[in-house]
């Protein structure tokens, strides 16, 4: 199974050190043959001598060049990092990343390789709009994104969801990652208020390869027991 922590905007570079540190020992420790992804702060990127896959939550399509605020390849390459979070609805909704955007972003990143953690995920009104509105809006974010990409991974997150304490029932989670399984051969993860007291039965329902959790896993000894949880089910 695939678990990931997507650190957001919190923990400075010396507490993700130590963070990483900490899971780091708790997989050696614990025999762990899961994969494990930790996207940290930009800020937080870091050389780090680890067995866990560190990403970055965002990078221009660029190898450097004049985009103010943004990072490209050439800082990626300084810390080794060819994974990367792409389609978060919280770029989406907050920085208006539109598709256009994260589609030139997918592309240039798959050119060259990147493990890419796309995000989808409906908002409230579309959920609460029926089936095939919600579909709709859904099947738009998968437009120009190469679904069968060898180094794909799909993260399905709500966007009410996330943040929010709210999760859907484990039965609409199976329900659309059924049909979303259908769109892509890729993993697909469930991510939206994961935490240590839902994620065993969230990663238990069919079609679930995984987790991507973001506030609960701010905490390594939380994050580590939805690690172990994963290890028990696999
Ligand atoms: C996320 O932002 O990817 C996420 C899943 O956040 P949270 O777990 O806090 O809902």
């Amino acid at each position: 199974m695939i678990i990931a922590a997507n650190l957001k905007t919190n923990l400075t570079r010396k507490e993700t050190k130590q963070y990483i540190q900490e899971l780091d020992t708790y997989i050696k420790n614990n025999a762990i043959s899961q994969e494990v992804l930790v996207f940290p702060a930009m800020s937080s990127l870091d050389e780090n001598d680890t067995s866990i896959i560190i990403g970055v939550q965002n990078a221009y399509p660029t190898k450097n060049g004049a985009y103010t605020g943004e990072i490209g390849t050439t800082h990626l390459d300084e810390f080794g990092i060819q994974t990367i979070l792409i389609g978060h609805s919280e770029r989406r909704h907050i920085i208006g990343e539109t598709q256009e955007v994260i589609v030139a972003k997918f592309n240039y990143y798959k050119e060259l390789g990147f493990k890419i953690v796309y995000c989808i995920g409906e908002p409230l009104a579309k959920r609460e709009a029926g089936e095939a509105e919600m579909m709709k809006y859904i099947s738009a974010q998968y437009e120009g994104i190469d679904t069968n990409y060898e180094n794909l991974i799909i993260a399905y997150e709500p966007i009410w969801a996330i943040g929010t304490g709210l999760t859907p029932t484990l039965e609409d989670i199976e329900s659309m990652h059924k049909e979303l399984k259908k769109k892509s051969p890729a993993p697909l993860l469930y991510g939206g208020s994961v935490k240590v007291t839902n994620a065993k039965e969230v990663l238990a329902v069919e079609n679930v390869d995984g987790i991507l959790v973001g506030s609960a896993a701010l905490y390594s000894e939380h994050f580590c027991s939805m690690i172990q949880y994963a290890q028990e089910l696999s």
